[in-house]
């Protein structure tokens, strides 16, 4: 007998699946179809709200899909489907949109740095005269915005509504010009934060991502820590909207794993794609040992004979939680006594490492090969999603008076 709650969850299509990802959600996503209805999607809708390859994106869709199967998720025991392919998703996030606050999404620390990543991307790219220009341009708004806050303190230092009470006109022209000032200088700090160059499709991102979870009235949510804020977003639309047009939508939680925290081989930051500091699931031996190659080690051993701290290490991490009990026991004791080099240390992490996903790339080789089985999946995937999909909304319409049903009830 299955859990009642049901559960949700998406991965973008963005490229290789790394083994941060498998390790951190995918594992979990696989554990839950055996105790909970779950449904899981490749968010092709959510990766179109950044620069994107229009002529990659249904590969690198289809990759994702096949690549989550390869890693244990049965398609049988999940409802497993590609986000754009059931459009009540973006149905229900124009809804959502009439219920939440700009504040809320303005508050969104995620909006802010990818916006302003994309910012410095688009100077990155920039070169010479275009660059400085760039940077001009951004020194200009910047000390624009200075000026006006000036000017903004002289008028409201004069604004006195006591004094104009009797003179309405003058009173709403200091009023107007007071709220002109304010609007630039909100326009001129967003270009300082890059969110005026971003699109609207990545502000609205959290609201996507509501709509995506609670399309599905899906109660627990497999994600990671830095996903909070937007879980806490998803709760203030579903009481928001249940305040407003009833009780439709239940409260969504994280579901707080065990997974462990996956540090990129930088040892410094998260795994991530874009950081290209992973190792891919499907990555080849060959591949797996240069990646490792330059990897961030215990900074204290500059000779071979220095003793470490495998504590400190990122790779005796790996080790962990690729190699068996009594290997890492070996490499703890040899690291410290300073008789093993973090060379051979690491080749055999790409051994430790090769082992465990030779099994995912054979499945995903066999995928590769007869794509009909990810299609007939991802066929009945989104007829399921679909026809969860379809309840809910008619539940949604019904509440607030849209749609034929509520011109057929006059
Ligand atoms: S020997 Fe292994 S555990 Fe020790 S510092 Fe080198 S890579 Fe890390």
């Amino acid at each position: 007998m299955k859990d009642q709650q049901r559960v949700f969850s998406g991965i973008q299509p963005s490229g290789d699946i790394h083994i941060g990802n498998y390790l951190g959600a995918i594992k979990k996503w696989v554990e839950l179809t055996a105790t909970h209805e779950c449904v899981y999607c490749v968010v092709d809708d959510h990766a179109i709200t950044v620069d994107y390859d229009v002529k990659q994106l249904p590969s690198r869709t289809f990759e994702g899909v096949l690549t989550t199967m390869a890693c244990g998720l049965d398609p049988d025991r999940c409802a497993l489907f590609v986000q754009s392919h059931v459009p009540e998703h973006t149905e229900l996030t124009w809804l959502f949109n009439t219920v939440t606050p700009l504040g809320s999404l303005f508050r969104m620390t995620q909006f802010k740095d990818k916006a302003r990543n994309a910012l410095q991307r688009a100077l990155d790219k920039k070169q010479g005269g275009a660059r400085k220009t760039a940077l001009h341009e951004l020194r200009r708004t910047g000390m624009g915005a200075l000026a006006l806050c000036d000017e903004l303190r002289i008028d409201l230092e004069a604004l006195n509504p006591d004094a104009t009470a009797d003179n309405p006109m003058a009173l709403q022209e200091q009023v107007m010009r007071i709220n002109d000032r304010m609007g630039t200088i909100l326009q001129q700090l967003q270009v300082g934060l890059g969110v005026a160059d971003a699109s609207c499709g990545l502000f609205d991102y959290p609201v996507l991502q509501a709509a995506d979870i609670l399309l599905y009235k899906a109660s627990l949510v497999p994600v990671g820590e830095d996903q909070e804020q937007h879980l806490e977003l998803c709760r203030e639309v579903a009481e928001r909207f249940n305040r407003k047009f009833g009780p439709v939508f239940p409260m969504a939680t994280r579901i707080k794993g065990e997974a462990p925290r996956i540090l990129g081989l930088d040892g410094n930051q998260k795994m991530s794609k874009s950081l290209d500091n992973y190792i891919g699931v499907l990555d080849e031996k060959d591949r797996i040992i240069s990646r490792l190659k330059p990897a961030f080690t215990d900074p204290a051993r500059l000779r071979r004979d220095d003793p470490g701290h495998p504590e400190v290490c990122n790779i005796y991490s790996l080790h962990k939680l690729f190699s068996d009990g009594a290997t890492c026991a070996r490499i703890d004791e040899e690291c410290r006594r300073g008789t093993i080099g973090c060379f051979d240390c690491k080749n055999q992490l790409a051994t430790a490492i090769d082992t465990h996903l030779a099994p995912i790339r054979e499945r995903a080789d066999h995928l590769r090969a007869h794509p009909s089985i990810v299609l007939e999946a991802l066929a009945t995937g989104r007829d399921r999603a679909g026809q969860l999909a379809g309840e809910t909304m008619r539940e949604v319409r019904d509440a607030m008076g849209i749609g034929p049903q509520a011109l057929n009830r006059l």
